[in-house]
């Protein structure tokens, strides 16, 4: 099913601009997003990419069909970080990095994510990494020196341009590795030596690893091709690593565009503070899950701040998310049909608006329209095909008190004077238990607060 009255808007970093989105070929529409170096688990921040580009990829499939879209994500399983862990814990890189891509996968399906179609790795595209640096040594654009591959950034005159810095800017902010085989500081490594005890792969220019830039150049083009739609990461990627992807890129086939439209989101921040370990609010996806915080609870307070905007994770946050999220599986249970609605799809397709997009469920709870909300969790990955256990009626017995109700209520039919069941009303409130009364009876719900001591003292 295609939806053609939806017109994507996206703001597009390389035009610092929200423009109208039109794919190259709205038969494939092709996104790349920039995956984790795969040695840990994966800390809230890394979640925050996964998530919007989960919803971005959501909404192209419901506009240009779900056999239409081809969504790309990579695992970097060779980096230095990755060689460090190893040396250091004594285990085996491949032990380390198939660990982590099964810990990454897993938490994130927690959170409601989908995997992409493709999960391509840096290790499984070596040989096209190195054709592609004897492509650029050919054309002008990378030298080799020391065993070494640099790219040249003078020989690319829109170096820069996505980030908009210019060469000597650059030269002058960053912490640039003055190396004696780099023609220009800011040359950046395609490729280098290995000593026998890292990993390495046999080269014309010996046995070397990559440079992390140039695997997503690789695999993007090998994937997607030389010209595709989206490219995604956190913004903290623009410069160095989008920008030298565009390099890499542009130079090696100069008759592409590689991304149209580039896409970053804001970073993550812990109750007003930037996420670190030296400031000890760093923490993994895991360890919240493990608190017992839900996944649909750490997607939802994502998706109450725009990807572009700074992300605050705040306790507070959490509790609201949860009581709300209790609030709409109570009325979901009972939907009987579902729809998506479209004012909902017109708020993501606004750059992915999706504070809006929630405050849009808020109504449609508002409004008792079941059929709409349950529709919209559905879309937007926080309701699967049965309640998670945790929202799941907790199998209490308030049989008890429902009679209770449901008789007080005869009584004040026969007295007219309802004030008695009013008050039961308000106990059961308190006791954190939703009532819900009509002409076929009573029903009484454990909600956000439930108390059973509360209850009890009625007995
Ligand atoms: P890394 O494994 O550090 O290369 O990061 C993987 C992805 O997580 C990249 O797209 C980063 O931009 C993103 N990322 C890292 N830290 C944060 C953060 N604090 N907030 C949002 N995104 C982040
Ligand atoms: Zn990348």
């Amino acid at each position: 099913m295609t939806s053609s009255q939806t017109v994507i808007k996206l703001h597009n970093t390389k035009t610092r601009s929200k423009q109208v989105f039109t794919p190259i070929d709205a038969q494939n529409v092709r996104m790349y997003v920039c995956g984790p170096t795969v040695y840990d688990r994966a800390h809230l921040g890394n979640a925050r990419p996964v998530v919007v580009f989960d919803i971005l990829n959501r909404l192209l499939r419901h506009v240009y069909g779900e056999t239409h879209v081809t969504y790309a994500r990579n695992f970097t399983d060779v980096d230095d970080k990755i060689n460090t862990r190893a040396a250091e814990s004594g285990r085996d890189i491949s032990e380390i990095t198939e660990e982590t891509i099964t810990w990454f996968l897993q938490d994130m399906a927690a959170l409601g994510a989908k995997d992409p179609d493709l999960m391509p790795r840096a290790t499984q595209y070596i040989s096209q990494m190195v054709a592609m640096i004897g492509d650029l040594i050919n054309k002008g654009h990378a030298y080799a020196a020391e065993g070494h591959v640099l790219f040249s950034v003078e020989s690319y005159k829109e170096y820069g341009a996505l980030s908009g810095r210019s060469v000597d800017d650059m030269i002058a902010g960053a912490r640039v590795e003055v190396a004696p085989y780099k023609r220009n500081p800011m040359d950046f490594v395609l490729w280098k030596p290995s000593s026998d005890d890292l990993p390495g792969w046999e080269s014309p220019w010996g046995r070397g690893r990559p440079g992390w830039h140039i695997e997503c150049s690789a695999m993007a083009h090998d994937l997607l091709g030389q010209s595709f739609d989206i490219h995604g990461g956190g913004n903290d990627l623009m410069f160095p690593h989008h920008e030298n992807e565009i390099a890499q890129s542009c130079c090696a086939h100069p008759d592409g565009t590689f991304a149209k439209v580039w896409m970053h989101n804001e970073m993550l921040q812990v109750e007003g503070k930037k996420m670190s370990k030296s400031l000890g609010n760093f923490f993994t996806v895991r360890d919240l899950l493990d608190k017992g915080v839900p996944g649909e609870v750490i997607r939802f307070v994502f998706l109450s701040t725009h990807y572009g905007k700074p992300m605050d994770w705040t306790e507070k946050k959490a509790g609201e998310a949860k009581a709300t999220l209790l609030k709409w599986y109570r009325m979901v249970d009972n939907a009987e049909d579902e729809t998506v609605p479209q004012a909902m799809i017109d708020a993501l397709a606004d750059d992915l608006n999706t504070a809006k997009a929630l405050t849009e469920l808020h109504s449609y709870a508002s409004k008792g329209d079941s059929a709409a909300l349950s529709g919209a969790m559905r879309f937007l990955g926080l309701l699967g095909d049965r309640l998670p256990d945790w929202a799941a009626k907790p199998s209490v017995d308030l049989s008890y008190f429902e009679n209770m109700l449901a008789a007080a209520r005869e009584k004040a039919m026969e007295t007219k004077d309802f004030s008695g069941v009013d008050d039961l009303k308000k106990t059961f409130m308190q006791a954190g238990v939703e009532v819900r009364m009509s002409k076929d009876g009573v029903e009484l719900l454990p909600a956000a607060g439930f108390d059973m001591t509360k209850l009890e003292a009625l007995k």
